[in-house]
């Protein structure tokens, strides 16, 4: 259902991506693991085309598309086939919450506007942010504007959703209840891809763990396999200085 065959991303002469190959089916979790600077933002980047990749073939949701001669259109249909989370929320900051729900449904997805706001209310619901409907961004806690990040990627139905270190800029307070809306979200059957540092969380939700390192997937499996019995050398060190 996602399928990414022999990924390279140069960024000038840098080569950050190293020939990632990854065959991923509908509703499987996998959390990507690996030290600051090895790759995983670039890779979620270049699933959804965010960036795009220098080589290789993504596939999603049976379309299949060679980077290096996708067209505009290819493109499109990558990018609303995938829905992203990221660290900094990314939101509209002048923007009601309601709006930066609905503006992806009337723009990319041309909805009018009552059947946007109806879906947007029930995902808003979803998330636990009814009572912060016409609030702005900067009136809600990081913990509050990161659900909005992750209802607004709701909303458009992606194949999958990609999440780039959700987490990562929450007061510790705040972290459980990202998790848990994730979790809520998991638990629908979405395939999702998860970047994270929360190790007890991967090791939970996951039903793949990926190692990643300079560029390369260093090792994949489940997360008993990966957290307790952990075949490279550097996947040890990782799991054992990051625990
Ligand atoms: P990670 O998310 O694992 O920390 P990244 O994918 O962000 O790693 O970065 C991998 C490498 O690519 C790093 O060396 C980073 O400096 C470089 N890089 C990332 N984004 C860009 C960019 N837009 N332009 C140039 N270099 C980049
Ligand atoms: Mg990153």
């Amino acid at each position: 259902m996602i399928k990414l065959e022999n990924i390279h991303k140069y960024y000038d002469s840098q080569h950050v991506l190293k020939g990632i190959n990854l065959e991923v089916s509908k509703g499987e979790i996998v959390s990507i693991l690996g030290p600051s600077g090895s790759g995983k933002s670039t890779l979620l980047r270049c699933i959804n085309f965010l960036e795009q990749p220098t080589s290789g073939i993504v596939e999603i949701g049976g379309k299949r598309v060679d980077v290096e001669s996708a067209s505009k259109a290819d493109v499109f249909a990558l990018r609303t086939s995938t829905g992203m989370v990221f660290q900094q929320y990314n939101l509209f900051k002048n923007l009601t919450v309601l709006d930066n729900v609905m503006i992806g449904l009337t723009s990319v997805k041309q909805l009018k506007k009552d059947e946007a706001k109806k879906k947007s209310l029930d995902i808003l619901e979803r998330v636990g942010l009814t009572n912060r409907l016409n609030h702005y961004p900067a009136q809600l806690s990081g913990g509050q504007q990161q659900r909005v990040g992750i209802a607004r990627a709701l909303a458009l139905n992606p194949e999958v959703l990609l999440f780039d270190e959700p987490t990562s800029s929450l007061d510790p307070e705040l972290v459980d209840e990202v998790l848990a809306t994730i979790r809520s979200v998991a638990a629908t059957g979405k395939t999702m891809f998860i970047v994270t540092h929360e190790l007890q969380f991967a090791r939970e939700i996951s039903d793949r763990v990926i190692f990643m390192e300079d560029g390369v997937i260093v090792e994949e499996g489940t997360p008993e396999q990966l957290f307790t019995q952990p075949k490279a050398e550097r996947t040890k060190q990782f799991l054992s200085k990051a625990s």
